[in-house]
This record gives structure tokens, sequence and C-alpha cells, in this order.
């Protein structure tokens, strides 16, 4: 694939040590980047070093941890009654289901996506705002609804390619397939994009 001679091995841009601190990280990444989410990660797990320690934490003193993350109220409730589902429900361990991860505060279809792929290594592609434009760009889908969208390239990738494709996406989103102003001259899909071809045809 083009994307992987261009972008090579690509990492996940959150920094996380196992299963406990991406789940946490993953549920502060909503609306902010994820520089900003790891700058509060580093002294949040540093004094919270698990769902055990996140369960009994003060609201008010996480609070005051993630706030720079934005949404930091509702962010800090979640992660606090995640942590407490976590130690009550599942004795201490994340469950590794789509369906259960979904019933946990904060994490909806995309964050149970990261955890099982990124994570647990299941089989999962995580649809998010870059990889629903780029496959529109590309000439995927015309939809707008994650789901499709996750169908779509589910259907059409490799199933142990899943994670590496949804990595090199998102790097791809951030990098050249910018929502405004893509920078196509650049590009090495630029030969395969539905966009590219009509904006040369202008
Ligand atoms: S050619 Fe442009 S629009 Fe198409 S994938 Fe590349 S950067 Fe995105």
């Amino acid at each position: 694939m083009q994307l992987r001679r261009f972008y090579g091995d690509v990492r996940p841009d959150l920094s996380f040590q196992g299963i406990y601190q991406l789940a946490i990280a993953v549920v502060l990444s909503a609306q902010t980047t994820d520089r900003q989410v790891n700058e509060v990660t580093q002294p949040l797990f540093a004094q919270y070093p698990g769902f055990k320690e996140l369960a009994s934490a003060h609201q008010k003193d996480i609070e005051k941890i993630i706030r720079s993350t934005g949404f930091f109220r509702m962010k800090a409730k979640h992660i606090i009654s995640l942590s407490r589902e976590v130690m009550d429900v599942y004795g201490g361990k994340l469950p590794n289901s789509r369906e259960e991860l979904m019933k946990l505060p904060g994490i909806g279809r995309k964050s149970a996506n990261v955890i099982l792929s990124v994570g647990f290594g299941i089989p999962a592609f995580a649809v998010d705002t870059h990889i629903s434009r780029i496959a529109q760009r590309l000439g995927y889908t015309n939809s707008n609804d994650p789901i499709e969208v996750e169908k779509i390239l589910t259907s059409i990738i490799p199933e142990n390619e899943w994670t590496s494709t949804h990595l090199l996406l998102i790097r791809h989103g951030r990098s050249l397939c910018l929502a405004r102003n893509p920078q196509c001259d650049k590009c090495p899909v630029s030969a395969l994009c539905d966009y590219f071809y009509n904006i040369r045809k202008k």
C-alpha cells in the first residue's frame, strides 16, 4: 500500500503503557489533540497508576489535572465511573468485547474499536473524522456515518491490516489530507483519489 511506503510504520500518537492507560487516554482524547492528552496523562498516571486508584479518586482532584483537555468535568466523571465499573463489575480487568466496552462511561464505538485493536490486538476498525474524510475523498463512500464507513473499509481491507491502516489514515489526515486545503501535490495516493481527479478536471 502506497501510504505504508510513504509513512512507514506508524505508531499511535497517544502515549500509553498497557490497557488501563490506553482506555483512560482514549476517553480523554475526545474533542482535543493527542498532544494535549499526553501532557495530562503523565501526571495523572503517576498519581493514579491503575483502575483501583482512579476508582477512589476525588472528582475535583482529577479535574485539576485534566482541565486543559476540555470538557474536563464530564471527562473526570467518566474516567472515575469507568474505573469503578471495571473494579466492581469486571474485577479490575477491562473487558475485551465491543459490547461491554461500549457500556462503560465515556466509551463509544470508535473508542471501543481503538481499545480492541490497539490495546487487545483484536481486529476492529475505528473510524474518526480523518478516516471518514479520506474515505469520501478517495471515493469509497459518500456516507458521513462512521458505521457505514467502517463497514465499507472493513469489507475491502484485509482484517490483519485494519489496525495499521487506521493509524496510517489518521497520520495521512493530520499530515497531508487536511480538512481544509489538502496537500494533494505531495500525496502518495493522488492517482487513486476522486477528489484529486475532480479538482484537476476543473
Ligand atoms: S489526493 Fe488530496 S484529497 Fe486525495 S487523498 Fe491525497 S491529499 Fe487527500
